[in-house]
This record gives structure tokens, sequence and C-alpha cells, in this order.
């Protein structure tokens, strides 16, 4: 399978809003190099370790996203080099991705992860919790953290019109945030909701951000 044929396959056609995060998680480093010299700069890792362990070996350039849920005691050591954190769902880990960005002299992007789905495992704020986050005020005196957008995973399923329907719910409690919350603030720009099987409808849909992985890598074997 041809990894790089994959990735074009994939990001060409896509609207140029759209950034593509190529998650690389479980793959050996070698693909993601093949990757990188095929002008791909933005990877997703779900986990600390893997990412601890892979990012000294590739190139400086790469931008690394944390797509998995994030515990507060890790933090210290992605700060020096995270570029987005995507699931940040409470109030209390942006408060420690604050001060870990602080002690690197950096400012951290971050995502609010919100719950859209209908499971019940899946991460992330209900949009009660969302909005008291964001009623609170605290998170804009926080001088490290930059809160870029919002994060949302849909239910798995084949049923594309549930799936179009936690979409199109995100996109929406996105523009109220921008309209109710933020209207200083113009960078609030990324909406990261899409994955292998559901990307077309998330772009469709409003998505800026798509996280895809077995649509370029091939399947992962399950642990
Ligand atoms: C693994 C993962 C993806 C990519 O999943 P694929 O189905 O392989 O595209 C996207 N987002 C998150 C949060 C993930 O953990």
């Amino acid at each position: 399978m041809d990894i790089v044929q994959n990735l074009h396959t994939i990001r060409n056609p896509l609207p140029e809003e759209v950034t593509l995060v190529a998650v690389s998680k479980t793959r050996p480093v070698a693909m993601v190099e093949a990757l990188y010299n095929a002008g791909q700069i933005d990877f997703g890792e779900n986990k600390v370790q893997e990412l601890l362990e892979k990012q000294p070996q590739l190139p400086g350039q790469i931008r690394w996203h944390m797509i998995g849920h994030l515990q507060s005691n890790k933090v210290k050591y992605i700060a020096p080099f995270i570029h987005l954190i995507h699931g940040v769902d409470s109030l209390k880990l942006l408060k420690v991705i604050n001060k870990e960005a602080q002690k690197n002299n950096r400012i951290i992007d971050c995502l609010l992860q919100v719950h859209i789905a209908s499971e019940e495992t899946k991460f992330g704020l209900s949009e009660q919790e969302l909005t008291e986050i964001l009623i609170s005020g605290e998170w804009k005196e926080m001088e490290f953290v930059n809160v870029r957008g919002l994060m949302g995973m849909a239910t798995f399923t084949e049923d594309s019109m549930v799936v179009g329907r936690e979409f199109r719910n995100l996109k929406r409690i996105f523009e109220y945030v921008r309209s109710d919350h933020l209207k200083e603030k113009s960078d609030f720009t990324i909406l990261s909701m899409g994955m292998s099987a559901d990307y077309m409808t998330a772009v469709e849909e409003g998505s800026t951000m798509i996280r895809v992985g077995s649509l370029i890598f091939g399947l992962r074997q399950s642990p």
C-alpha cells in the first residue's frame, strides 16, 4: 500500500480551509517521515508516551497534535513542543497547560472537546459544561493558553444521518460560542471533526480540521 498516494488522494480535493492531521498513532517513524517528505507537516498522536518516543526522531518542523485524552500530570512532558492539544475537557486541565506553557515560555493552542456522540464512553464536555467554562471567563486570563476552537467525535455508526446530525450540532455550538462569548476574539477558528470513516460528512458540515489515520496508513491492529 502506498501511504503517500493515500495522503494525496485525501488531501488534494479538500477545501483550502481544511487542515488534514495525519494520525500516526501505532505507526513507525519511517512512515511519518515518508509523509513528511511528501509535504505533510501535521501529525496526530493519542498517547503521550508514544509522542515522546517519536518526536525527537523526526524533523523539528513537524506540528504535533495531541488528539487523545490528556492527563494533567503528563502535560509537562509535551508542553515544550506540542502544536495543538485537541482534547481539553476541563478548566483544571486548561490551568495546568497554562502553567506548563509558562514554564516553557510559550503559548499553547488548545481546543475544547465537546461530547456530541450518543455513546457514553467518549470524553468531552456537555454543552452546559462548555458554557459554564466560557462564562466563568477564567480562561481569558490565562496568558499562556490560546483556546482556538472546538473538537468532537461522532457516534461510531454507519448511519450517516446520525453522524451528520451530530456534526451539525457541533458546528452550531461552535458558531454560538463565537458569537456569544468571543466577540472580540478573531482566532477562534478551528473546528476539529472528522476521522477516516466520516471526514467527508464532517467537511460538508463545516469542519476545518480532520484527523485521519487508517485511510492513510491502513487498518490498525486492534490491541
Ligand atoms: C485514532 C483517532 C483518529 C483517527 O482514526 P481513524 O479512524 O484511523 O482515521 C482520530 N481522532 C482521534 C481522537 C483518534 O483517537
